[in-house]
């Protein structure tokens, strides 16, 4: 997952809500909590940088089997495995899908100062390169559904436990593959994911719980391959004309200059007026007119367009990142190319940005291509059963916490199930605090880390939540 709507988080301070604390755990729900912390430590030990996931499958998988639920390990490629689990329901409701990566991102060049590969204790914190991304949602998981099997009476739906490879690297070896080989066994209603601007929210100083985000759903990243092709040749003989670099740069200008129309989602419209109560004027006022009346004025525009995280809410955006031509400062390139990086709002489609991109550029020589499919999704609605029971619990453990529907700007494996019609949400049960994404330790960063104190709460309340779902 990439925490981009990090940013976002960041800026909404949320009101004090009344302290409320739940009762203390049951003997059912400290079981959960111990459990995932084992697993946890189990799953951190493993290196799953875009490898090993089998390895780090293999001792679940014989424990789900332990404790009486079906559980096989599919592998995509050599070691690429992905588990899938069902605790049986009594059918009365379609199933509940848990879906979890434990791939993580690479730790080489980052400081770390504890061993990333071992889940260690310290100064309040459980470190370790997926501690939070994503192999606590893994880990609490897991506990829930051996968990659950233990229940005297049948939940109402199947609960599906995911736990897929290759998220940090498009679900080609995890859900994308599952997808497309074994659509059936990820087949769901409901499902509860990282991502999408979901998440938990803790206070600074560590002493509450300040916000429930439920994700809502996310942009999702798409490049491009710019290209212009010339004849090549001796730089001492040029001929304009034929360098391919001149009109790659022309049709770059016309990106630079191009933008998206802007359009406003029932999506992300609570999270651009939660942005708009805590900006400064004149932006503050832009996006609150912009979230009440759903539509962006050519004024407001003016404005939000000039502010990076207002314009990502917005619009589709397309940015070019890269440049390659000659291999050589003396030979003339045979052909100039750019990516260009789109992250496309839902409801855009990764052919109809190539056409905009097409257009805007308007040089037939210059080709637009696709580098790679990275597949799009569908936003969820702010009203549903999923919501509902996030509203519902959340006050159960919290009081009147403030839960507030939120939209990612990263891409997570949710889109590939989102477009086959479930309902995905974004929810996470790492509580984090808003300095802790300052300082980088959420995701992706060096010492990554969860509380030691608030995960086995976020474990719980995500428990809470599946039952809650399922009952
Ligand atoms: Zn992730």
């Amino acid at each position: 997952m990439t925490r981009l709507h990090a940013a976002v988080l960041l800026l909404l301070a949320a009101p004090v809500p009344v302290l409320a604390a739940p009762p203390a755990p049951s003997d059912s729900e400290v079981r959960v909590q111990r459990e995932a912390r084992n697993l946890l430590a189990q799953l951190v030990a493993v290196d799953t940088v875009a490898a090993n996931e089998s390895k780090a499958l293999a001792p679940i998988a014989e424990l789900l089997r332990k404790a009486g639920i079906s559980a096989q390990v599919l592998e995509s490629e050599l070691g690429r495995g992905n588990l899938i689990a069902r605790v049986k329901g009594n059918g009365s409701k379609r199933p509940l899908l848990l879906l979890a990566h434990i791939d993580v991102i690479p730790v080489t060049g980052q400081p770390w100062t504890v061993p990333p590969f071992q889940l260690t204790e310290k100064d309040g914190y459980l470190y370790g390169r997926g501690a939070n991304d994503d192999k606590g949602m893994a880990a609490a998981i897991v506990a829930i559904a051996v968990e659950a099997r233990k229940r005297p009476t049948p939940l109402s739906r199947d609960l599906v436990v995911a736990l897929t490879a290759g998220e940090e690297t498009g679900g080609f070896a995890g859900v994308r593959w599952l997808v497309e080989h074994h659509p059936d066994l990820l087949e769901a209603e409901v499902g509860l994911n990282e991502g999408s601007g979901g998440g938990l929210t803790l206070s600074d100083d560590l002493s509450r719980i300040e916000a429930v985000h439920i994700g809502l759903g996310q942009k999702t990243y798409q490049s491009y391959r710019v290209s212009s092709h010339g004849r090549g040749g001796h730089s001492s003989m040029p001929r304009a004309d034929l360098n391919p670099i001149y009109p790659l740069a022309v049709a770059l200008e016309h990106i630079g200059a191009f933008t998206f129309p802007a359009r406003v989602l029932p999506a992300t419209r609570p999270a651009i007026a939660a942005l708009g109560k805590v900006e400064e004027p004149p932006l503050s006022d832009a996006l609150l007119r912009t979230a009440e009346t759903g539509v962006v004025s050519h004024e407001d525009d003016a404005v939000l367009s000039k502010d990076a995280i207002s314009n990502a809410y917005i619009r589709t955006t397309c940015v070019a990142t890269m440049l390659q031509g000659s291999n050589q400062e003396n030979v003339l390139p045979v052909s100039a190319e750019a990516i260009v990086q789109c992250r496309l709002l839902p409801g855009d489609t990764i052919e109809g940005v190539r056409a905009a991109l097409v257009k805007a550029v308007g040089d037939p020589k210059v080709e637009i291509a696709v580098t790679k499919d990275m597949g799009t999704g569908k936003p969820m609605s702010a009203e549903g059963e999923v919501p509902d029971a996030i509203r519902r619990v959340s006050r159960r453990f919290w009081g009147d916490v403030p839960v507030i529907e939120g939209f990612g700007f990263g891409a997570d494996d949710g889109r590939y199930l989102t477009a086959r019609g479930a309902l995905v949400y974004g929810v996470h049960p790492n509580p984090t605090s808003k300095d802790d994404d300052r300082l980088g330790h959420v995701a992706h960063g060096p010492d990554e880390r969860v509380s030691a104190r608030w995960y086995p709460e976020g474990v719980r309340w995500l428990n809470a939540l599946v039952f809650e779902l399922a009952q």
